[in-house]
């Protein structure tokens, strides 16, 4: 069967074979849960509840704070024991709502949607705290919101990072869910056309989600590529249009989300859940029992990685994917709403760090999604020539990572393009 693709991007092993065979199966919370009131992108949710408050898993603790904001919900039941700052996955710091469990898992739940309109579903996606889960965390209902006209909705189910494979699990496990997602989506936006598309070493899910979806929504393969699941690639990929520079996906007709945002707002529209927990994959070949984990948002990594084991030392760890993850100098921060991945990884999985001078090979420049000339940024900026290096456009780079993964001389590339970005933007050569 033909694949559909981007141009360029590389083909990291994929390391999935980890754990895509490992049914999801739930951690239990510990005696604590730190819930962090900023999950998301934009402004910090604010605290509702006080110290000695009780709650149940799905009360509301953070109500948004902003238009570009979301909802935060306890994952336990129990009594609130503090709001207190705590350390973010980034390494920031936020408030944090501290709930002492009581073990006892009562519930809170919104009341379900019988046949909702566009306005419901948005306004349930706002009610229930959820955000893009792919890892961008932007509030859903902001997106679903969209002034444009949308001709195509993408759902991305290609998860491309290597041993990720949490939408993997949850779109073999529970496809109808994923389906009537997608459906209350495609209401809430007036998409004329709908595609699913999933890569081809998850055949098995695009099977199973094409028997599902019964030819009311598109299944497309996606060559297994990445970043295949890169906004841009995926809407290239699977309508042939190009995001102008600038731009926004919604601004050509087409809006991108993830799988399981979709099932979050399914769960949300037909049974009132709140999102508080989701399909986490812990993987890396120092973890014992690499697999994937339903998780409460508010445990710690540390928890994760217990629960998951170490069998051996590892020397990095990162939450989300080894190409666009966030490399962690400690387990303590806690599981948000977009937190796809805890990688445990060992010497032999990494890549040396120390970097020569560029040889001038060009294979940065040959597999950039975005047509860029990476080590032309990074010559410029190592040599502060920041208006230069804006001839360059590193205001478009993704990110994604595929230059510096085939640089011969191991050059930063990431880094100098983030750098170059934000030299750029405070000098006001922009
Ligand atoms: S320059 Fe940016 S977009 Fe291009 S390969 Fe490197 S990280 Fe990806
Ligand atoms: S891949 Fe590395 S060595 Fe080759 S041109 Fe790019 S920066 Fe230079």
């Amino acid at each position: 069967m033909k694949t559909k693709t981007f141009r360029y991007g590389i083909h990291p092993e994929e390391r999935k074979e980890l754990s895509k065979d490992k049914p999801v199966v739930p951690i239990e919370a510990g005696e604590f849960v730190r819930i962090p009131l900023s999950q998301h992108i934009g402004a910090p949710a604010e605290a509702v509840v006080k110290a000695g408050d009780k709650v149940k898993a799905g009360s509301l603790v953070g109500k948004a704070g902003a238009i570009v904001s979301a909802n935060v919900f306890s994952s336990v039941s129990g009594e609130v024991a503090a709001i207190e700052s705590g350390e973010t996955v980034s390494g920031g710091k936020c408030l944090h709502v501290v709930i002492k469990n009581d073990f006892e898992y009562s519930e809170e739940r919104l009341e379900p949607l019988g046949s909702p309109t566009r306005e419901n579903i948005i306004g349930r996606a706002r009610e229930a705290g959820i955000v893009g889960m792919g890892g961008a965390a932007f509030p859903f209902d902001v997106k679903l919101s969209v002034k444009n006209p949308i001709q195509t909705l993408l759902i991305n189910g290609s998860e491309c990072e290597p041993y990720i494979t949490a939408d993997y699990r949850l779109m073999m496990d529970n496809a109808e869910g994923i389906v009537r997602g997608v459906e209350l989506v495609a209401k809430a936006l007036n998409a004329a056309d709908t595609v699913i598309g999933v890569e081809s070493n998850k055949r098995d899910a695009y099977e199973a989600l094409k028997k599902a979806a019964g030819g009311g929504i598109r299944v497309e393969l996606l060559k297994t590529k990445y970043p295949q699941g890169g906004e841009k690639q995926l809407i290239y990929a699977l309508t042939r249009k190009k995001v102008p520079a600038g731009k926004l996906p919604g601004d050509i007709g087409c809006i991108v989300t993830n799988c399981q945002t979709a099932y979050a707002l399914h769960e949300a529209v037909d049974f009132g859940k709140p999102l508080y927990e989701r399909v986490v994959t812990v993987s890396g070949l120092a973890v014992a029992r690499p697999g994937n984990y339903f998780v409460k948002t508010g445990m710690t990594f540390e928890e994760l990685a217990d629960a998951a084991g170490i069998r051996s030392q590892y020397v990095k760890a990162v939450q989300g994917g080894p190409m666009m993850g966030i490399s962690m100098h400690s387990l303590k921060p806690s599981v948000t709403k977009s937190s796809g991945a805890l990688l445990l990884l060992t010497e032999e999985e990494i890549r040396g760090i120390e970097p020569t001078p560029c040889i001038n090979c060009a294979r940065c420049a040959s597999v950039c999604p975005m047509s860029l000339m990476p080590m032309k940024t990074d010559a410029l900026i190592l040599k502060d020539k920041v208006v230069e290096a804006k001839a360059y456009h590193p205001e478009l780079c993704i990110e994604c990572g595929c230059c510096a993964f085939v640089c011969p001389a191991k050059r930063p590339l990431v880094q100098s393009q983030r750098l170059a970005k934000k030299l750029i933007k405070n000098s006001g050569a922009r």
